[in-house]
């Protein structure tokens, strides 16, 4: 099935004359269209947009003149990601019909790659949790166990992925959203440096840690997709002009002998489950097998990490959310309306989620005179704290591995209305999201109840190309990342 091929494999395939991009993109098509009643992994599948780019990629390819390694590739956007004259809803009602005049910098340079796009996936409402339950679209299943969520907030790029309904995907991570749905769908995630992707026209959720990057079934391709999207754009000033180095070309190096691999205590404590334990120190031996050295370190502001995080981001947040009012465009709410505040409540009121309200007031809370010395600066010494523990632990390692989340997939349900407990779930992935730092999901294994679980490895700034390296070692040794659901 052309359904099962990596995106390495297919692109080569397509570069070979094997089969052509409509036919590749037909498949993929009919499984996403097919599969989304069970899955919902889609808010919008995008069938004409993405049988016109297969069309136009068929004739480069018979003219020899495909754009890149993406060309003619079905993929999917998070539906946070505007695209010019298709709706972007971020999973909420007050977008529900909000169609972009103009392209996100990531969908602009997928589109010139030769993007065929299957369509925008759904996400927890403006990429507020951890499960995509929280999504005004309904929720995505987990297509290992159609009972379980697929993780969040890119829960529906993740779904897409391992369902086979288009070889790569872009999600975004603010605290975890791309790794969570990763490990939970077994698929592999990359969570960049914060500034290494641009994320202009991305719907802003915490503009200091809001991250851009792909899934993909193998790291490989995560390679492929990061050499289009990364790099610096004049339309988004955190964008550093740090060189992108050629990043298929780094995996060559996928040699782990000597690597110094941190394992930090914090991570292995109570309520990790024990089946997740297992496979995380199992894939760590499987390291040290082919060469590598565990080391163990500390990170000792880790506790603190989930505590800052709900100051930070809903602080950010609720700054980000306030220029939904209704007036230029979204929602239209029903009722009377007399004075111009009404329109301003009743947008809000209406159009807005549960999840994001309770965010929105602790954030305006937190910012408030008199709270935000108490709370919000305090909460931004202790992330330099937490860079610094980052920072003095890579003096001695190379990497850091974890595990990427406390259990597997939980059921649909189980923590939506235990926002603590969902918030939890988030203690392994935020403190990287704090420092900026890249880390890479990939899948190690499966817990006794069959569900993918991932592995957490974690890189200093700007060493996406090493990050993948390790990912990929891993991958040449094991088959984790060759599993496909049953559907
Ligand atoms: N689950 C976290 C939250 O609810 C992270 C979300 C994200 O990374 N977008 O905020």
């Amino acid at each position: 099935m052309l359904s099962e091929l990596t995106l390495k494999e297919a692109s080569e395939g397509l570069r070979a004359g094997k089969f052509k991009s409509a036919e590749l993109t037909e498949e993929m098509l009919g499984r996403a269209e097919g599969l989304n009643p069970e899955l919902n992994a889609y808010i919008t599948v995008t069938g004409d947009v993405a049988r016109k780019a297969a069309g136009e990629s068929d004739q480069r390819a018979q003219n020899g003149g495909l754009l890149s390694a993406l060309d003619g590739m079905p993929g999917a956007l998070k539906d946070i990601v505007n695209t010019k004259g298709i709706r972007s809803t971020s999973a909420s009602k007050i977008l529900a019909n909000f169609v972009p005049p103009y392209n996100a910098t990531v969908a602009e340079k997928l589109g010139q790659a030769g993007m065929v796009l299957t369509g925008k996936t759904n996400t927890d409402e403006f990429a507020c949790g951890g499960s995509t339950e929280y999504s005004a679209f309904g929720v995505t299943h987990n297509p290992w166990d159609l009972s379980r969520v697929a993780g969040g907030s890119s829960g529906g790029s993740a779904a897409a992925v391992a369902a086979g309904t288009c070889l790569y995907a872009i999600g975004t991570d603010t605290g975890g959203s791309i790794r969570l749905p990763a490990s939970f769908c077994g698929v592999s995630g990359l969570k960049v440096t914060y500034g290494r992707v641009s994320r202009s026209g991305v719907t802003a959720m915490a503009s200091s840690l809001d991250s851009i990057g792909p899934f993909a079934k193998t790291v490989e391709d995560l390679a492929l997709v990061m050499q289009v999207i990364a790099g610096n754009d004049v339309k988004d000033s955190t964008t550093l002009r740090v060189a992108v180095p050629d990043y298929t070309a780094a995996l060559k190096d996928a040699s782990v002998k000597g690597l110094r691999i941190g394992v930090p205590k914090e991570y292995f404590v109570e309520g990790l489950s024990a089946d997740v334990e297992k496979l995380v120190r199992g894939a760590m031996s499987e390291y040290e097998r082919m060469g590598a050295k565990l080391v163990p370190i500390s990170l000792p502001y880790t506790k603190y990490a989930v505590a800052i995080y709900y100051i930070i981001m809903p602080a950010e947040l609720s700054a980000n959310l306030s220029r939904y009012d209704g007036i230029r465009y979204g929602l239209k709410p029903e009722g009377e309306i007399n004075e111009l505040i009404d329109q301003y409540y009743m947008t809000r009121d209406q159009g807005f989620g549960q999840e994001v309200k309770r965010r929105i007031l602790t954030g305006t809370y937190v910012l408030s005179a008199g709270y935000f010395d108490a709370y919000y600066r305090k909460a931004m010494k202790v992330r330099t704290l937490i860079k610094q523990d980052f920072d003095n632990a890579f003096k001695d390692v190379d990497v850091i591995m974890t595990p990427v989340s406390p259990t597997a997939a939980f059921k649909i349900g189980e923590k939506s209305n235990d926002p603590l407990s969902m918030y939890l779930e988030d203690a392994f992935t935020i403190p990287a999201s704090m420092a900026g730092v890249p880390a890479l999901s990939i899948p190690c294994g499966f817990s006794s109840d069959g569900l993918p679980v991932g592995l957490q490895i974690i890189s200093p700034q700007f060493s996406e190309h090493k990050l993948m390296a390790v990912g990929h070692a891993y991958q040449l040794a094991t088959d984790w990342h060759k599993k496909f659901p049953k559907l």
